[in-house]
């Protein structure tokens, strides 16, 4: 474990133009594994998305949520991850059969990512797809940056089974115009020489260091990272009201209670004919008002 693990650390590399993050998951990775069992091959995939949206959340100016879905018909059928304006994460995934390692597109078959940023208020929800039919999980997301932001941008991704991290290079909006393609492609280069053992034990300042050590590099504040399901009774609640007494009541008789299981965190949410009575009956009173008290 490294000594930046749960943050997100942001540099500049202020002569080029380019802006740099480094997203190194540990505890916020291994809160996700607590709670489910999965294929490694699945495993390392999942902590790969995860790092890429805490990278993708870093490129935002937003108040919301972004969730990275990737899609397919092989025995990945989708992996989800979720992460919040303020890098709180939570994923879950859906398998059948045995997933292999190997390259992407041999795992997810035909395969799609979609890109979901939904502004907390006022703005209209945000949605691209991009295919995912390539060997890795960094191709899909070179497309979605060469179509939606037409910035020069490149990741690099790697996870296993006690760490999720990655290195996210972007040439800065002002800078695009005059850009040099060669400190680009000289930057790039050498970003493509970190190993994963790097990104996993070095931290993110020596990773800095190592790779751009003979540029003027600024590093930011690391932000802290962490796990977090946004998931609730009170949710599951409105939920329940939304589907109705006629969805629910018979689901109440079959089993004599109702439960609602959330798939990120694993938590269940049980409710007995007492519960179920009090959700619908609330719903022909008026709520007590807050300043009677
Ligand atoms: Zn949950």
């Amino acid at each position: 474990m490294s000594a930046s693990a749960d943050t997100l650390q942001a540099f500049l590399l202020e002569e080029h133009g380019i802006r740099g993050r480094i997203i190194q998951l540990d505890a916020s990775w291994r809160a996700v594994l607590d709670r489910h069992d999965y294929p490694p091959a699945l495993r390392d995939r999942m902590g790969e998305l995860m790092a890429a949206a805490a990278l993708l959340n870093a490129t935002l100016d937003y108040q919301g949520s972004l969730s990275l879905q990737l899609q397919g018909s092989g025995p990945i059928h989708w992996i989800v991850v979720e992460c919040s304006s303020n890098y709180e994460l939570r994923a879950t995934a859906r398998w059948s059969g045995a997933v292999a390692p190997g390259p992407l597109n041999g795992q997810i078959g035909q395969g799609r990512l979609i890109i979901t940023i939904t502004p907390q208020q006022g703005e209209e929800r945000y949605q691209a797809i991009v295919a995912a039919e390539g060997g890795t999980l960094a191709e899909s997301l070179h497309d979605y940056f060469a179509r939606s932001e037409h910035l020069h941008t490149r990741l690099w991704l790697s996870a296993g089974a006690d760490y999720a991290a990655g290195l996210l290079l972007q040439q800065q909006p002002d800078a695009a115009q005059e850009a040099d393609h060669d400190a680009w492609n000289r930057m790039s280069h050498l970003s493509g020489t970190l190993s994963g053992d790097e990104l996993k034990t070095c931290s993110a300042t020596e990773i800095i260091k190592r790779l751009f050590h003979e540029e003027d590099v600024r590093v930011f504040e690391p932000v802290p990272v962490s796990f977090r399901c946004s998931c609730s009774r009170e949710r599951v609640v409105n939920t329940l009201r939304l589907l109705g007494p006629g969805e629910i009541k018979p689901l109440l008789e079959e089993h004599g209670e109702v439960t609602v299981h959330c798939e990120f965190c694993n938590q269940r949410y049980s409710f007995d004919p007492v519960d179920i009575e009090q959700i619908f009956a609330t719903d022909l009173i008026e709520p007590p008002s807050k300043t009677q008290h």
